[in-house]
């Protein structure tokens, strides 16, 4: 018995064909309010990108993930691996926000600040516009003649130096303007590693940008994937109003005159009509389109608007309501949780563990010490001149064994240091004592360990 399939089923994404062949997608440039709005984030994003490794807060960069060096600077605060809990912290803010937010708002992030979405619509898609033309009012592939062939040639060599543009607006984040501009300015043999991997992801951008294009929405992209999941009827995306809009056709009932403008403005060619889908970016060049056709056939506008399908279901706008309000607010207080605990950080950090093997020594008749091995990491931007005191027990003396307490900014101070008990001060076979690092009169640290000496004083 052969089953029956629904007119709006689909068993593969809307750029495959039956075949498993890429079905290319010519989307026509979109032009309205929404776009607007979304052309001044896109370059206000694209701003922040190329700034924000310039810009320094206390020395450091507004921006920097250097990965190889384990050294992280977010909004200027500096974030080292040694500050676990800290990354522990900021991945798990990270996650619960991208799950309350895409709960709520949707693929918002995908449509406005996602740099997939934002460089190919915003900066590839209008280098092509600009050599060949809006798709001729969207009817899809040029024939191949000459004229047309270097129009392409032309296109992709500017295409490959805005790849060379991007790439470098990364490594900026990653290693830093300085190291980029060495790798720049100095000859190649000198940084031919560095070279090589900047060649090897501009080459990987142009052919993203160039070929791949959408398929990473549609087919690579995990948080596109996690929609199914995260979405429910109450998330505010990208809606056709099917209450209003159909029954669709020139001449039916419906607002909706089946035109298939909001088809050619689509990115990744879906028809928004049969619902939300998978590939759809939620980047409004629909809302856009469909608003002109309606004001054309004088209908009230937002026939495809951003709502939501309970919204759309009750007849009730509920983009803003309690419960987007309840999860902004959660939002809200992880985000400014974290930035305090990030700004009241300690500005070293202290670890001091026994010479593996040591247990005590004993001095005289009287006094007893052990060995530690020191390190202490300067988190900020200044260099310190470091006194190690011993806290308690006050009379207990404490050395370096190297003398050296100058500790450079970013650096790290490694140092055997001797502490000696007088036998009176011990507890029994272990003795808490609490170590504190000064600088001048301020405690920065304090750091407590065990002393260990013999079982009966
Ligand atoms: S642009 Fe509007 S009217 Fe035209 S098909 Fe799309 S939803 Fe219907
Ligand atoms: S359906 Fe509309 S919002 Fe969704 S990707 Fe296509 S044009 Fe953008």
């Amino acid at each position: 018995m052969e089953l029956e399939t629904p007119t709006t089923f689909r068993d593969r994404p809307i750029n495959i064909n039956d075949r498993g062949q890429r079905n290319w997608i010519y989307a026509r440039q979109p032009k309205g309010e929404w776009y607007t709005r979304r052309t001044i984030v896109a370059w206000l994003a694209i701003s922040f990108l190329a700034l924000a490794p310039f810009i320094k807060i206390n020395g450091n960069p507004l921006m920097l993930f250097d990965v190889a060096n384990r050294k992280f600077s977010i909004f200027g605060q500096l974030i080292w691996a040694q500050d676990t809990y800290l990354l522990a912290l900021i991945m798990v803010v990270t996650v619960v926000f991208i799950v309350l937010f895409t709960v709520i708002y949707g693929r918002l992030w995908c449509g406005w600040a996602c740099p997939q979405t934002i460089f190919l619509e915003m900066v590839y898609r209008r280098i092509e516009y600009l050599f060949e033309g809006n798709y001729r009012g969207g009817k899809g592939k040029q024939e191949m003649n000459s004229q047309n062939f270097f129009r392409k040639l032309a296109k992709h060599a500017v295409f490959i130096l805005v790849s060379i543009l991007i790439t470098n607006l990364f490594l900026n984040w990653i290693i830093g303007p300085e190291r980029l501009w060495a790798i720049i300015s100095e000859p190649v043999s000198e940084h031919l590693f560095g070279f090589m991997v900047m060649l090897g992801i501009s080459l990987f951008y142009y052919w993203i940008y160039a070929f791949f294009r959408e398929q990473v929405c549609t087919m690579i992209c995990p948080y596109g994937r996690l929609q199914g999941v995260l979405l429910d009827s109450k998330s505010v995306a990208v809606i056709y109003d099917y209450k209003r809009g159909e029954p669709r056709g020139p001449k039916s009932k419906g607002d909706c005159i089946d035109c298939h403008q909001c088809i050619s403005v689509c990115p990744t060619g879906i028809d928004i009509k049969n619902g939300s889908q998978l590939e759809c970016i939620n980047c409004t060049a629909c809302i856009d389109e469909c608003n002109m056709v309606m004001k054309k056939i004088n209908k009230p506008g937002n026939l495809i608007r951003f709502d939501s399908v309970h919204g759309i279901d009750t007849g009730k706008r509920s983009v803003l309501n309690t419960r987007t309000y309840a999860y902004s607010a959660v939002l809200v207080i992880l985000i400014v949780t974290l930035g305090i605990t990030i700004s009241n950080r300690k500005p070293i950090e202290t670890t001091m563990l026994r010479v593996s093997g040591s247990i005590y020594q004993q001095v005289d008749s009287v006094t007893y010490s052990n060995l530690y091995l020191l390190k202490i990491i300067n988190k900020t931007q200044t260099d310190k001149e470091l006194q190690i005191k011993l806290l308690t027990p006050k009379s207990g003396k404490i050395q370096l064994a190297t003398g050296q307490s100058i500790l450079k900014s970013q650096g790290i101070l490694q140092s055997v240091i001797i502490v000696n008990l007088d036998k009176k001060q011990l507890t029994g076979k272990s003795t808490t004592i609490e170590v504190g690092i000064f600088e001048g009169e301020t405690l920065l640290e304090h750091y407590t360990t065990n002393f260990l000496g013999p079982v009966s004083k």
